[in-house]
Formats: structure tokens, sequence, C-alpha cells
């Protein structure tokens, strides 16, 4: 018996060995990797970009309209509290106004609970894996035909929800995600005048922020089946400067999208970046925003998806996301470059 123990002993202590030498040496490779990333985003980053010319996108109805959301009388969104029911009701006065077709399930509203309940997936992803319960949230669907028939539609969401309040204090959520809501209320508008030729399905989600809920309900429900959606465009935090730079994530699960961002970036006057999209094994610490927003839900249903958004800045998830830090003009040409993608976008699919 004896005999027969020792013959594991040193196999067991290589694999000790093995495994300190790793544990010890991950934090030097991770770091390798992230400054190559970081590197390879330096190579990336154009040094100019186009001047702000362009001006379909009317400004100042966009800014109206985000600082209704973020205001104090909102109280942060939050799903099911009257805030959250206000916003949504007044989305889907918006997109009647606007002229699109009820697409959800009780006019333009999905109404939807949740139990809390434990995810396996998320669990696996190192996350909090405890998914909340919500009562009485609901996503607001409205359509707008495309030119050309029997095209499937391309789905544009923002999620509308945000924090809440937490003791006296209100999370405004002007950047995250008002700005993104607001931003698909302008594009709604311009393309009913101007449509393409795919018909948009434009999604204002609700609870996101308690784990892409709404966007997970609208295929758990049934409403919405992979199979019948083209692409998906999420915007979610559009309006805060940081270093003129906006996030394009995606084109690593979908490299055929990089010659459109080629296509865009002369005409834009942000410097897109494609990144935030790539396994730690490419990109080390560089954070993976694959999952990180209601794309995520595209994704993992097989719609392919690109997500713009900015870096995150000191007022992320704080009462400090307020209307009045918006830069203006830079979240303008960042919604025109949106509008640009999806002319680029529905030029592409439409030509395949
Ligand atoms: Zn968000």
């Amino acid at each position: 018996m004896l005999l027969k123990k020792k013959r594991f002993v040193i196999p067991a202590l290589l694999l000790i060995l093995i495994a300190l030498a790793y544990s010890m040496l991950k934090p030097f490779w991770l770091a390798q990797l992230t400054e190559l990333e970081a590197e390879r985003i330096r190579l990336i980053t154009p040094n100019s970009v186009a001047p702000a010319t362009l001006n379909r996108i009317n400004s100042e109805q966009m800014m109206a309209d985000l600082r209704w959301l973020a205001d104090a009388e909102r109280q942060g969104r939050a799903p099911g509290t009257p805030g959250g029911i206000a916003a949504r009701e007044w989305i889907a006065e918006q997109f009647a106004a606007i002229g699109l077709e009820p697409a959800g399930t009780a006019g333009f509203l999905h109404p939807y609970s949740v139990t809390e309940h434990f995810s396996l997936g998320r669990w696996l992803r190192g996350k909090n894996a405890t998914i909340p319960g919500v009562e009485n949230a609901a996503n607001v669907l409205g359509l707008l035909p495309g030119t050309t028939p029997d095209l499937k539609p391309l789905v544009i969401t923002a999620h509308y929800d945000h924090l809440g309040m937490h003791g006296d204090s209100i999370f405004y959520g002007a950047d995250d995600n008002a700005s993104g809501v607001a931003a698909m209320l302008e594009l709604a508008r311009y393309l009913k005048a101007k449509p393409l030729q795919h018909p948009v399905l434009f999604i204002a989600l609700d609870s996101e922020e308690k784990g892409l809920q709404g966007a997970v309900a609208l295929f758990r429900t049934g409403l919405l089946q992979p199979e019948q959606l083209s692409f998906n465009i999420n915007i979610d935090m559009l309006s805060r400067d940081t270093h003129q730079l906006l996030f394009a994530v995606g084109t690593y699960h979908h490299p055929w999208l990089l010659p459109l961002i080629d296509q865009l970036q002369p005409q834009s006057a942000v410097k897109l970046i494609p990144a935030h999209d790539r396994p730690w094994y490419l990109a080390g610490n560089t954070q993976d925003w694959t999952l990180s927003s209601d794309h995520g839900v595209f994704h993992q249903q097989g719609v392919p998806f690109i997500y713009f958004g900015v870096a995150d800045h000191a007022d992320y998830h704080t009462p400090n996301d307020t209307a009045d830090k918006v830069d203006v003009e830079f979240y303008h040409q960042v919604v025109e470059t949106v509008l640009s993608f999806l002319q680029i976008l529905d030029q592409q699919l439409t030509a395949n």
C-alpha cells in the first residue's frame, strides 16, 4: 500500500509546481496581453476626424428628450416604479406620434415579470448569479416598414431603465441610457421620413440594469424569433466625450463589419474603435463587453450585432450621471455616426 501511494507523490508535486508557476506567471502574461491590446487600439485610433458637418439629427429635440427621461421626476426609471412606468408610457406616445406601428403584445408595450432565480450561465461567467425579480416591467416596441418587401428587420435597441433611487439619491442615468433612448427617437423620426430598405424594429428595453432581463424576455416569451431578425444595433451610453472615442463592439465576432467601419470613419466626426469584444487570451485585462448590455442576448440567440457606446467615465452608475454633463456636440455627432452606419449596413445587407 505504501509503495503504491509513493508512485503518486512525484506527479502530484509536479502538478502543484505547474499550478504555482501558472498562477505566478498569469498576471505578467495578462499584463503583456493588455499592453498588446492597448497598442493595437493606439495604432487603429485615427489622428483626426471629419469636420462636424452632418446635421440630419435634430440635436435640440434629442437633448429635450434626454432631459425629460433623466429628469428628477422620473426618479431614475427603475423597473415597475412610477418613474419607470411614466418613461415607458411616454416612449410609447413618442412612437405613436412618429408613426411607428405597435409591435408589442399590448399595443406598443410588452409587459413581463420575472421571479428571482439562479442563473448557471452568469455563475459560470463569475457574475452575480442571482437574477433579481422584477414586477410590472415592460419593453416598448415600434416597427417602421422598409421600402423593399420581405426583408427581415434590423433591430435597434436602447434600454430606458436605470438604477432608480438609493436612499435619498436619485441615479438619473442621463448617459446610461437616456442618451440611447433619445437617440433612438431621433433616428426613428429621421428614418420615418427617409426609410431604409429594411424594416426597422425600435425597442426601448426595460430592466437591462437587472441582468438584461428585458432583452431576455423578448425571446423567452416568444415575441421575437432570432431567425426572423437580420441584425441588432444596440446603443447604450452615447453622450459623454471620452477623448472623442466611440467603441464599436462586435467586429471580433463578425469581422465582415470591419470594412463597414472603414467606410464609416472618413465621414464621422468621432473616432471609431473596434474593441472590447475580444477574449482574455487576446486582450488580457481589457474588458470584454460582448455580454455587458442588451446586444449580448441577441448574440447568444445567434443574431449578429454591433454595440455603440463610449468608454466608462467617473460618473458611470453614480448619482452624478446627469443631463448637464452631456457633451451636446459630441453626442450629436455620435448619433449622426450611428445613422450613417445604419445606412451603410442597410446597403450591405441588401447587396448580399
Ligand atoms: Zn446601460
